[in-house]
Protein backbone atom coordinates (compact mmCIF):
# COMPACT_ATOMS: atom_id res chain seq x y z
CA UNK A 1 0.00 0.00 0.00
CA UNK A 2 2.69 2.44 0.94
CA UNK A 3 4.12 3.41 -3.07
CA UNK A 4 0.19 4.06 -3.20
CA UNK A 5 -0.39 6.61 -0.39
CA UNK A 6 -0.13 10.13 -0.95
CA UNK A 7 -1.20 13.19 1.53
CA UNK A 8 -3.63 14.48 -0.68
CA UNK A 9 -5.47 12.96 -4.04
CA UNK A 10 -7.07 14.90 -6.98
CA UNK A 11 -9.34 13.85 -8.60
CA UNK A 12 -9.14 15.96 -11.86
CA UNK A 13 -6.88 17.47 -13.93
CA UNK A 14 -8.64 20.50 -15.11
CA UNK A 15 -7.37 24.09 -13.93
CA UNK A 16 -9.10 23.40 -10.14
CA UNK A 17 -7.35 20.23 -9.44
CA UNK A 18 -4.34 21.84 -11.32
CA UNK A 19 -4.35 24.40 -8.91
CA UNK A 20 -5.17 22.82 -5.98
CA UNK A 21 -1.95 20.30 -7.24
CA UNK A 22 0.48 23.22 -7.06
CA UNK A 23 -1.40 24.61 -4.02
CA UNK A 24 -0.70 21.38 -2.11
CA UNK A 25 2.82 20.79 -3.53
CA UNK A 26 3.71 24.03 -2.02
CA UNK A 27 2.59 22.93 1.06
CA UNK A 28 5.28 19.95 0.66
CA UNK A 29 2.74 17.54 0.35
CA UNK A 30 2.86 14.32 -1.31
CA UNK A 31 0.36 14.61 -3.95
CA UNK A 32 -1.02 12.40 -6.53
CA UNK A 33 -3.45 13.65 -9.65
CA UNK A 34 -6.28 11.27 -11.00
CA UNK A 35 -7.45 12.07 -14.91
CA UNK A 36 -9.77 9.97 -16.56
CA UNK A 37 -9.12 11.74 -19.94
CA UNK A 38 -5.89 14.19 -20.60
CA UNK A 39 -5.06 17.17 -18.28
CA UNK A 40 -6.98 20.91 -19.25
CA UNK A 41 -10.22 19.74 -18.55
CA UNK A 42 -13.03 22.22 -20.31
CA UNK A 43 -10.91 24.72 -21.29
CA UNK A 44 -8.27 22.26 -23.45
CA UNK A 45 -11.21 23.28 -26.42
CA UNK A 46 -10.91 27.08 -26.21
CA UNK A 47 -9.16 28.54 -28.97
CA UNK A 48 -8.97 32.10 -27.08
CA UNK A 49 -9.11 33.04 -23.56
CA UNK A 50 -9.84 36.75 -23.20
CA UNK A 51 -10.88 36.36 -19.48
CA UNK A 52 -8.56 35.26 -17.67
CA UNK A 53 -6.53 38.19 -16.08
CA UNK A 54 -2.58 38.69 -17.38
CA UNK A 55 -2.99 35.93 -20.38
CA UNK A 56 -5.35 37.73 -23.37
CA UNK A 57 -5.18 35.42 -26.09
CA UNK A 58 -3.72 32.28 -24.70
CA UNK A 59 -5.67 29.57 -25.69
CA UNK A 60 -6.73 26.93 -23.77
CA UNK A 61 -4.79 24.20 -24.26
CA UNK A 62 -1.61 26.63 -23.76
CA UNK A 63 -2.40 27.55 -20.41
CA UNK A 64 -3.21 23.89 -19.27
CA UNK A 65 0.21 22.83 -20.70
CA UNK A 66 1.36 25.43 -18.59
CA UNK A 67 -0.41 24.83 -15.65
CA UNK A 68 0.37 20.94 -16.04
CA UNK A 69 4.25 21.60 -16.58
CA UNK A 70 4.01 23.94 -13.44
CA UNK A 71 2.61 20.89 -11.18
CA UNK A 72 4.60 18.67 -12.39
CA UNK A 73 7.67 20.43 -12.05
CA UNK A 74 6.81 20.89 -8.32
CA UNK A 75 6.72 17.37 -8.08
CA UNK A 76 3.01 16.41 -8.17
CA UNK A 77 2.61 12.83 -9.30
CA UNK A 78 -0.46 12.49 -12.53
CA UNK A 79 -1.47 9.25 -13.33
CA UNK A 80 -4.36 8.94 -16.38
CA UNK A 81 -6.85 6.89 -14.70
CA UNK A 82 -10.65 7.05 -13.96
CA UNK A 83 -11.60 7.73 -10.00
CA UNK A 84 -14.60 5.50 -9.66
CA UNK A 85 -14.83 5.61 -5.93
CA UNK A 86 -14.05 6.39 -2.82
CA UNK A 87 -13.88 4.58 0.18
CA UNK A 88 -13.35 5.71 3.60
CA UNK A 89 -11.51 3.09 6.23
CA UNK A 90 -11.00 4.90 9.21
CA UNK A 91 -10.22 8.17 8.17
CA UNK A 92 -7.96 7.07 4.99
CA UNK A 93 -9.44 7.62 1.80
CA UNK A 94 -9.36 4.82 -0.68
CA UNK A 95 -9.56 5.97 -4.15
CA UNK A 96 -10.46 3.00 -6.49
CA UNK A 97 -9.61 3.55 -10.44
CA UNK A 98 -10.52 1.68 -13.25
CA UNK A 99 -7.02 -0.02 -12.43
CA UNK A 100 -5.98 0.60 -9.04
CA UNK A 101 -6.76 1.59 -5.69
CA UNK A 102 -4.95 4.78 -4.18
CA UNK A 103 -5.05 6.11 -0.70
CA UNK A 104 -4.73 9.16 1.68
CA UNK A 105 -6.36 11.59 4.61
CA UNK A 106 -7.56 13.79 2.36
CA UNK A 107 -9.32 14.38 -1.16
CA UNK A 108 -10.29 16.67 -3.28
CA UNK A 109 -12.83 16.15 -6.31
CA UNK A 110 -12.08 18.38 -9.09
CA UNK A 111 -14.02 16.68 -11.69
CA UNK A 112 -15.61 19.19 -13.52
CA UNK A 113 -18.39 18.33 -16.11
CA UNK A 114 -18.90 16.54 -19.15
CA UNK A 115 -21.28 17.63 -22.46
CA UNK A 116 -25.32 17.77 -21.82
CA UNK A 117 -26.91 15.81 -25.06
CA UNK A 118 -30.24 16.72 -26.39
CA UNK A 119 -31.43 13.27 -25.46
CA UNK A 120 -32.73 12.73 -29.01
CA UNK A 121 -32.97 9.68 -31.37
CA UNK A 122 -29.70 8.76 -32.80
CA UNK A 123 -27.83 11.44 -31.60
CA UNK A 124 -25.33 9.02 -29.86
CA UNK A 125 -25.01 7.55 -33.40
CA UNK A 126 -24.52 10.29 -35.07
CA UNK A 127 -21.32 11.60 -33.16
CA UNK A 128 -18.67 11.93 -35.65
CA UNK A 129 -21.06 11.79 -38.09
CA UNK A 130 -22.43 15.56 -38.53
CA UNK A 131 -23.08 15.82 -34.52
CA UNK A 132 -20.34 17.44 -32.58
CA UNK A 133 -20.20 19.07 -29.00
CA UNK A 134 -16.82 20.92 -30.13
CA UNK A 135 -17.01 23.52 -32.21
CA UNK A 136 -13.10 24.38 -32.21
CA UNK A 137 -12.42 20.52 -32.68
CA UNK A 138 -14.47 19.69 -35.28
CA UNK A 139 -15.38 23.03 -37.09
CA UNK A 140 -12.37 22.32 -39.76
CA UNK A 141 -14.48 19.51 -40.98
CA UNK A 142 -17.61 21.72 -42.28
CA UNK A 143 -15.39 24.61 -44.13
CA UNK A 144 -17.79 26.39 -46.45
CA UNK A 145 -21.20 23.59 -45.22
CA UNK A 146 -24.30 24.47 -43.85
CA UNK A 147 -24.04 23.84 -39.68
CA UNK A 148 -26.35 24.13 -36.76
CA UNK A 149 -25.58 25.71 -33.45
CA UNK A 150 -28.21 24.46 -30.29
CA UNK A 151 -27.89 27.14 -27.18
CA UNK A 152 -27.93 30.43 -25.67
CA UNK A 153 -25.06 30.37 -23.54
CA UNK A 154 -21.68 31.55 -23.87
CA UNK A 155 -20.27 28.35 -25.53
CA UNK A 156 -23.25 28.68 -27.50
CA UNK A 157 -22.01 31.73 -28.92
CA UNK A 158 -19.00 31.44 -28.97
CA UNK A 159 -19.29 28.47 -31.23
CA UNK A 160 -21.28 30.25 -33.37
CA UNK A 161 -18.87 33.23 -33.75
CA UNK A 162 -15.98 30.71 -34.65
CA UNK A 163 -17.98 28.44 -37.02
CA UNK A 164 -19.39 31.64 -38.81
CA UNK A 165 -15.54 32.61 -39.71
CA UNK A 166 -15.28 29.09 -41.07
CA UNK A 167 -18.32 27.80 -43.18
CA UNK A 168 -21.13 29.54 -44.98
CA UNK A 169 -23.91 29.37 -43.00
CA UNK A 170 -24.58 29.20 -39.21
CA UNK A 171 -28.06 28.36 -37.54
CA UNK A 172 -28.12 29.39 -33.99
CA UNK A 173 -31.28 27.92 -31.77
CA UNK A 174 -32.26 28.92 -29.07
CA UNK A 175 -35.49 27.67 -26.87
CA UNK A 176 -36.02 31.49 -25.34
CA UNK A 177 -35.64 35.17 -26.90
CA UNK A 178 -33.29 36.09 -25.30
CA UNK A 179 -29.66 34.32 -24.57
CA UNK A 180 -27.50 33.61 -21.49
CA UNK A 181 -24.70 34.73 -22.61
CA UNK A 182 -22.93 37.83 -21.52
CA UNK A 183 -23.42 41.02 -24.01
CA UNK A 184 -20.38 41.34 -25.08
CA UNK A 185 -20.27 38.17 -26.53
CA UNK A 186 -24.11 38.38 -27.85
CA UNK A 187 -23.03 41.75 -29.66
CA UNK A 188 -20.46 40.33 -31.96
CA UNK A 189 -23.51 38.23 -33.51
CA UNK A 190 -24.49 41.27 -35.26
CA UNK A 191 -21.15 41.77 -36.58
CA UNK A 192 -21.73 38.37 -39.21
CA UNK A 193 -23.77 38.42 -41.78
CA UNK A 194 -23.73 34.27 -42.17
CA UNK A 195 -25.86 33.83 -39.11
CA UNK A 196 -29.46 33.30 -38.44
CA UNK A 197 -30.60 33.16 -35.48
CA UNK A 198 -33.86 30.95 -34.53
CA UNK A 199 -35.51 31.91 -30.92
CA UNK A 200 -37.85 30.15 -29.17
CA UNK A 201 -37.23 27.00 -30.78
CA UNK A 202 -36.17 23.44 -29.91
CA UNK A 203 -34.52 20.37 -32.26
CA UNK A 204 -36.98 17.65 -31.84
CA UNK A 205 -36.02 15.47 -35.04
CA UNK A 206 -32.65 14.10 -36.45
CA UNK A 207 -32.68 13.87 -40.18
CA UNK A 208 -30.34 11.39 -41.20
CA UNK A 209 -28.89 8.69 -43.81
CA UNK A 210 -26.27 7.73 -43.34
CA UNK A 211 -25.06 10.77 -41.49
CA UNK A 212 -26.77 13.59 -40.18
CA UNK A 213 -28.66 15.55 -43.00
CA UNK A 214 -30.85 18.21 -41.35
CA UNK A 215 -33.17 18.95 -38.14
CA UNK A 216 -36.39 19.51 -37.21
CA UNK A 217 -37.33 22.25 -35.33
CA UNK A 218 -40.53 23.21 -33.29
CA UNK A 219 -41.67 27.04 -32.55
CA UNK A 220 -42.82 26.81 -29.22
CA UNK A 221 -44.81 29.44 -28.98
CA UNK A 222 -46.91 28.30 -32.09
CA UNK A 223 -46.01 24.97 -31.81
CA UNK A 224 -45.08 25.06 -35.95
CA UNK A 225 -42.53 22.68 -37.20
CA UNK A 226 -39.86 23.06 -39.77
CA UNK A 227 -36.98 21.50 -41.47
CA UNK A 228 -33.71 22.56 -41.80
CA UNK A 229 -30.88 21.40 -43.82
CA UNK A 230 -26.98 20.92 -42.02
CA UNK A 231 -24.33 19.36 -42.90
CA UNK A 232 -23.60 19.28 -39.23
CA UNK A 233 -25.09 20.38 -35.73
CA UNK A 234 -23.26 21.47 -32.64
CA UNK A 235 -24.58 21.03 -29.19
CA UNK A 236 -23.87 23.32 -26.86
CA UNK A 237 -26.47 23.11 -24.00
CA UNK A 238 -24.87 23.45 -20.93
CA UNK A 239 -22.62 20.38 -19.24
CA UNK A 240 -23.99 17.57 -16.19
CA UNK A 241 -21.10 17.49 -13.02
CA UNK A 242 -19.12 14.84 -12.45
CA UNK A 243 -20.31 13.59 -9.50
CA UNK A 244 -22.48 10.52 -9.85
CA UNK A 245 -19.08 8.06 -8.32
CA UNK A 246 -18.87 9.77 -5.23
CA UNK A 247 -22.87 10.49 -4.36
CA UNK A 248 -22.63 7.94 -2.01
CA UNK A 249 -20.25 9.91 0.77
CA UNK A 250 -20.78 13.03 -0.60
CA UNK A 251 -23.99 15.34 -0.42
CA UNK A 252 -25.38 16.65 -4.20
CA UNK A 253 -28.23 19.14 -4.91
CA UNK A 254 -31.10 18.36 -7.19
CA UNK A 255 -28.79 18.64 -10.18
CA UNK A 256 -25.72 16.57 -9.48
CA UNK A 257 -23.22 19.62 -8.21
CA UNK A 258 -21.73 18.80 -4.70
CA UNK A 259 -22.91 21.01 -1.98
CA UNK A 260 -20.06 23.31 -0.63
CA UNK A 261 -19.57 27.29 0.13
CA UNK A 262 -16.98 28.88 -1.18
CA UNK A 263 -14.52 27.21 1.51
CA UNK A 264 -15.13 24.10 -0.73
CA UNK A 265 -15.62 21.89 2.28
CA UNK A 266 -17.97 18.94 1.40
CA UNK A 267 -20.22 17.44 4.37
CA UNK A 268 -17.69 14.84 4.70
CA UNK A 269 -14.65 15.61 7.09
CA UNK A 270 -11.42 15.52 4.74
CA UNK A 271 -12.93 15.21 1.09
CA UNK A 272 -13.27 18.79 -0.77
CA UNK A 273 -14.46 20.20 -4.00
CA UNK A 274 -13.02 22.33 -6.23
CA UNK A 275 -14.34 24.08 -9.54
CA UNK A 276 -17.32 23.81 -12.08
CA UNK A 277 -18.68 20.63 -10.06
CA UNK A 278 -19.65 22.51 -6.85
CA UNK A 279 -22.91 24.57 -6.59
CA UNK A 280 -21.57 28.28 -7.26
CA UNK A 281 -22.77 31.22 -8.59
CA UNK A 282 -20.27 31.83 -11.41
CA UNK A 283 -18.16 28.51 -13.08
CA UNK A 284 -15.69 30.52 -15.04
CA UNK A 285 -12.00 29.39 -15.40
CA UNK A 286 -10.84 32.24 -12.46
CA UNK A 287 -13.49 30.79 -10.56
CA UNK A 288 -12.26 27.47 -10.73
CA UNK A 289 -8.40 28.38 -10.23
CA UNK A 290 -9.54 29.85 -6.99
CA UNK A 291 -11.46 26.42 -5.81
CA UNK A 292 -8.33 24.94 -6.38
CA UNK A 293 -6.02 27.26 -4.68
CA UNK A 294 -8.95 27.26 -1.50
CA UNK A 295 -9.71 23.75 -1.52
CA UNK A 296 -5.68 22.56 -1.09
CA UNK A 297 -5.41 24.94 1.51
CA UNK A 298 -8.15 23.47 3.49
CA UNK A 299 -7.16 20.06 2.93
CA UNK A 300 -3.70 21.04 3.86
CA UNK A 301 -5.29 22.61 7.46
CA UNK A 302 -7.08 19.75 7.32
CA UNK A 303 -4.09 17.26 7.10
CA UNK A 304 -2.10 19.72 10.30
CA UNK A 305 -5.09 18.77 12.28
CA UNK A 306 -4.56 14.92 12.30
P1 LIG B 1 -24.88 27.34 -19.92
O1 LIG B 1 -24.44 28.72 -19.58
O2 LIG B 1 -25.46 26.47 -18.87
O3 LIG B 1 -25.91 27.48 -21.12
C1 LIG B 1 -26.57 26.36 -21.63
C2 LIG B 1 -27.56 26.85 -22.67
O4 LIG B 1 -28.18 25.72 -23.26
C3 LIG B 1 -28.65 27.74 -22.08
O5 LIG B 1 -28.90 28.81 -22.95
C4 LIG B 1 -29.83 26.79 -22.01
O6 LIG B 1 -31.07 27.44 -22.26
C5 LIG B 1 -29.59 25.84 -23.15
N1 LIG B 1 -30.12 24.50 -22.90
C6 LIG B 1 -29.94 23.71 -21.81
N2 LIG B 1 -30.53 22.51 -21.99
C7 LIG B 1 -31.10 22.56 -23.22
C8 LIG B 1 -31.85 21.63 -23.98
N3 LIG B 1 -32.11 20.40 -23.51
N4 LIG B 1 -32.28 22.00 -25.20
C9 LIG B 1 -32.00 23.23 -25.68
N5 LIG B 1 -31.28 24.16 -25.03
C10 LIG B 1 -30.84 23.82 -23.80
O7 LIG B 1 -23.68 26.46 -20.55
P2 LIG B 1 -22.36 26.92 -21.34
O8 LIG B 1 -22.68 27.88 -22.41
O9 LIG B 1 -21.66 25.65 -21.70
O10 LIG B 1 -21.50 27.66 -20.23
C11 LIG B 1 -21.18 27.00 -18.98
C12 LIG B 1 -20.44 27.97 -18.09
O11 LIG B 1 -19.16 28.25 -18.65
C13 LIG B 1 -21.17 29.32 -17.98
O12 LIG B 1 -20.97 29.82 -16.68
C14 LIG B 1 -20.46 30.18 -18.97
O13 LIG B 1 -20.53 31.57 -18.67
C15 LIG B 1 -19.05 29.65 -18.88
N6 LIG B 1 -18.31 29.87 -20.11
C16 LIG B 1 -17.55 30.98 -20.17
C17 LIG B 1 -16.83 31.26 -21.29
C18 LIG B 1 -15.98 32.49 -21.32
O14 LIG B 1 -16.01 33.21 -20.33
N7 LIG B 1 -15.22 32.75 -22.37
C19 LIG B 1 -16.92 30.41 -22.41
C20 LIG B 1 -17.74 29.29 -22.35
C21 LIG B 1 -18.44 29.04 -21.18
P3 LIG B 1 -31.69 28.48 -21.18
O15 LIG B 1 -30.88 29.71 -21.29
O16 LIG B 1 -33.09 28.62 -21.63
O17 LIG B 1 -31.58 27.80 -19.84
Amino acid sequence: MNDNLFDIIIIGAGPAGLTASIYARRASKEVLVLEALSYGGQIINTLDIENYPANPNISGFELATKMYQQAKNLGAIFKFEKAIEIIDNNGIKEVKTTKHSYFAKAVIIATGSENRKLGLDAEDKLIGRGISYCATCDGNFYKDKIVGVVGGGNTAIEDTLYLAKLVKKVYLIHRRDSFRADNATIKKLKENNNIEIIYNSIVTKLLYDKKLTGIEVTNKLDQSVKNIELDGLFVAVGRIPENQNFASLINLDENGYVIAKEDCHTNYPGIFVAGDNRTKELRQLVTATSDGAMAATEAVKYLNTL
